[in-house]
């Protein structure tokens, strides 16, 4: 089972120990380590990118308990060093934390986040309508959104029985497993590009500004 170092700390180079590097089917290699710096893809969120021994990682999935690096060429086991590329890091921990944001603002508007999708330039929350849920416009959501960044909230991690929730300041956690900002202020501008109604779930779409 790979550790998830993400799941605890922010950082974005250390040692790494390749514990496998077989080849895939395509004749690229799949490389397990025995803890890891990189986000797979998964939970709305897309893979890290970095390298590996100096070697560019293309993807970063789950394959049951392990997390699975594919690189172009073989990688010999043992020791050596994992890089993540802080800037496309910071920007999937930016919006996936504005994801969470917006999914409590929804909330207070009635609505239950039941997806996220936290990808540039496709960003949205999916609610299910809750008890009394009334169609909130982009400004009411942003409102809520720019007085918790303003309130610069820190980002809350808690294992509650295995399980990952992640939280800022006193709003309840939501489960992920994905990555977020260490406080509100590193977000940046929220920017709402469509709230709509879709077979009867709302869809709030959004990006942030560069
Ligand atoms: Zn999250």
């Amino acid at each position: 089972m790979t550790e998830r170092l993400y799941y605890t700390c922010d950082d974005t180079r250390g040692h790494a120990t390749i514990t496998h590097c077989t080849a895939e089917p395509d004749g690229r290699y799949a490389v397990t380590l025995e803890s890891t710096l990189f986000h797979p893809q998964g939970g709305g969120q897309p893979s890290d990118s970095g390298t590996i021994g100096g070697i560019p990682v293309e993807s970063v999935m789950t394959r049951g308990e392990e997390v699975v690096h594919i690189v172009a060429q073989p990688l010999p086991l043992g020791e050596t060093t994992q890089c993540v590329d802080a800037a496309v890091r910071h920007l999937h921990s930016r919006l996936h934390s504005a994801g969470h944001m917006i999914g409590q603002a929804g909330e207070t508007f009635g609505w239950r986040p039941v997806k996220a999708h936290h990808w540039p330039n496709e960003g949205r929350i999916t609610f299910a309508a809750g008890e009394g849920g009334t169609l909130p416009e982009a400004a009411q959501l942003l409102a809520i959104i720019r007085q918790r960044q303003n309130d610069n909230l820190a980002r809350r991690i808690d294992f509650n029985g295995g399980l990952r929730q992640v939280g800022f300041g006193e709003l309840p956690g939501y489960p992920c497993g994905g990555t977020h900002v260490a406080r509100l202020s590193e977000l940046g501008e929220v920017v709402i590009t469509q709230v709509k109604m879709k077979k009867g779930q709302m869809v709030v779409s959004y990006t942030l500004e560069a």
